[in-house]
C-alpha cells in the first residue's frame, strides 16, 4: 500500500487507546502515506492517545467531544487553519449506557436512547456538516457499525437502533454529498476486544460463536478493519459510496449454527 495515499489528508475520531479500530485505521493510513489530525475525548483520554499516535507524526491532536457542537465547531477550524482542505474522515465513536447494553431493549430509557442516538448516529452527520466545507477537491467519510443493526444480537439493544439509523444516515449522506464527489460508506466490523466493546453484556460469548461459526471460522483484527478502510478511504474506492462493507470474516452471510461448532 506504499504510497496510496500520499498528498491525502485526514480526521481520525474515536482513538481511545491501542485497541481501538480507529487505531487500526490511523495505523494502515499512515504507513500509506497518509497526513493525519486525531481527536481525543476529554482528559482521561488525552494521557493515553497523545503519546499513542506521536510516532505517526500527527499535523494536529485535538480535545473533540462530538456533543458539544462548539467543540466540534472548533476541530474543523483548527483543521481548516492548518490544512486548508481535507481528503477524508474517520468517525469510530460510539456510546451507550452500560447498564442498557444488558437485558431488554423494551425498557431502554428515554435519555439513553436519546444520548445512545446523539453520540452513536447523529455525531456521523454533524461531522460530515462540518467535513463537507473543507472536501473542495472530493473527500471520503467512513464510519464504523455493526451487524446488531441489521439483526438482533444479545444485548445490543439500543446500540443496535443507533447502528440501523447510522446505516441509513450514511445513505442519506452519499446522495447529498455525491455532487461533490464525497464518498459516505460505513464498515460493519465483527466483534472484537475494545474498550467500547467491555460495555457489551457477555462480549466474550459474541466473541467464541463469531469464531466458531463465522466462514473464515475467526474473529476480526484491528488490522484488517484498517486495511478494509484503507480501501473506502482511498482512491481503489472511488466508485463506492453508500455502501456498508462487511469486514467481519463473513458471518453476515450466515443463517444458521455451524453444525460442527462445538456446544457454548
Ligand atoms: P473504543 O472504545 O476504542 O472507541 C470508541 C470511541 O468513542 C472512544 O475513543 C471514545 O472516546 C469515543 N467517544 C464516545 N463518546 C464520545 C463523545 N461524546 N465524543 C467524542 N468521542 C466519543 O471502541 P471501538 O470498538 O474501537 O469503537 C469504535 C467504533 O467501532 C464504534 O462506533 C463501535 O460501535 C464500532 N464497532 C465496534 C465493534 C467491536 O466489536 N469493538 C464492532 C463493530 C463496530
Amino acid at each position: 500500500f506504499d504510497g496510496l495515499m500520499k498528498g491525502k489528508r485526514g480526521l481520525i475520531m474515536g482513538v481511545a487507546n491501542q485497541h481501538s479500530i480507529a487505531w487500526g485505521i490511523a495505523q494502515a493510513l499512515h504507513e500509506a502515506g497518509a497526513e493525519l489530525a486525531f481527536t481525543y475525548q476529554g482528559d482521561v483520554f488525552k494521557k493515553r492517545v497523545v503519546p499513542l499516535v506521536e510516532p505517526l507524526n500527527p499535523a494536529l491532536v485535538l480535545d473533540c467531544d462530538v456533543t458539544d457542537a462548539a467543540s466540534l465547531d472548533a476541530t474543523f477550524k483548527a483543521i481548516e487553519e492548518k490544512w486548508g482542505s481535507i481528503d477524508f474522515v474517520v468517525h469510530a465513536i460510539a456510546f451507550s449506557d452500560k447498564d442498557e447494553l444488558k437485558g431488554r431493549y423494551v425498557d431502554t430509557t428515554p435519555g439513553n436512547f436519546a444520548l445512545s442516538m446523539n453520540i452513536s448516529c447523529y455525531s456521523f452527520t454533524a461531522v460530515a456538516q462540518r467535513a463537507e466545507k473543507l472536501m473542495t477537491d472530493g473527500g471520503s467519510l467512513v464510519t464504523l457499525s455493526y451487524y446488531g443493526a441489521e439483526k438482533v444480537m444479545p444485548h445490543y439493544n439500543v446500540m443496535g437502533v443507533a447502528k440501523a439509523a447510522l446505516e441509513a444516515s450514511v445513505r442519506y449522506l452519499a446522495e447529498d454529498l455525491g455532487k461533490k464527489a464525497i464518498r459516505v460508506n460505513s464498515i460493519s466490523a465483527g466483534p472484537i476486544k475494545t474498550l467500547a466493546a467491555s460495555g457489551v453484556g457477555d462480549f466474550r460469548y459474541i466473541l467464541k460463536w463469531n469464531e466458531y461459526n463465522s466462514p473464515l471460522r475467526r474473529t476480526v483484527t484491528t488490522q484488517e478493519v484498517g486495511n478494509s478502510a484503507l480501501f473506502l478511504l482511498s482512491d481503489l474506492g472511488k466508485a463506492v459510496t453508500g455502501e456498508n462493507l462487511h469486514v467481519d470474516a463473513g458471518y453476515h452471510a450466515i443463517g444458521m449454527k455451524n453444525p460442527e461448532a462445538p456446544d457454548m
